[in-house]
């Protein structure tokens, strides 16, 4: 069978990874796939973050690193998981994924990653 994912200095070469920084979310989707409605609020630690990405960079060069949830945006320490994110120098992009809807509450200056992946909702 042929290898679809090639192996570069001993790292599979992928299109994405999601890392999940929350699960809940500002909507309730029917449809959710990642079936937010029914999770408890949670959020993942930015030290647990770095540390998963480090581990994961070992074996994966994803071109995309996506943020996801949930929506990401309800992260109470957003910033912080962008920074871990961008510093774990895993992927050539760094986007997040979210519903849309939560952003004009963000910062004018808020250092959103480019390009910028959004949907609504997805
Ligand atoms: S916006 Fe996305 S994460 Fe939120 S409930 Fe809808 S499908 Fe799920």
């Amino acid at each position: 069978m042929k290898n679809v994912f090639p192996i570069v200095n001993r790292r599979v070469q992928t299109r994405s990874l999601e890392s999940h920084i929350v699960d809940h979310c500002n909507l309730r989707c029917a449809a959710c796939c990642s079936l937010s409605p029914h999770l408890p609020k949670w959020e993942v630690e930015p030290v647990q973050l770095a540390e998963e990405l480090r581990l994961a960079r070992r074996v994966i060069a994803p071109t995309w690193l996506k943020l996801v949830g949930g929506e990401p945006l309800l992260h109470s320490r957003f910033l912080e998981c962008l920074e871990v994110a961008k510093a774990a120098d895993i992927a050539t992009i760094v986007s997040v994924t979210t519903n849309g809807f939560l952003l004009p509450r963000q910062p004018d200056d808020m250092p959103f990653p480019h390009p910028y992946e959004s949907s609504s909702p997805h």
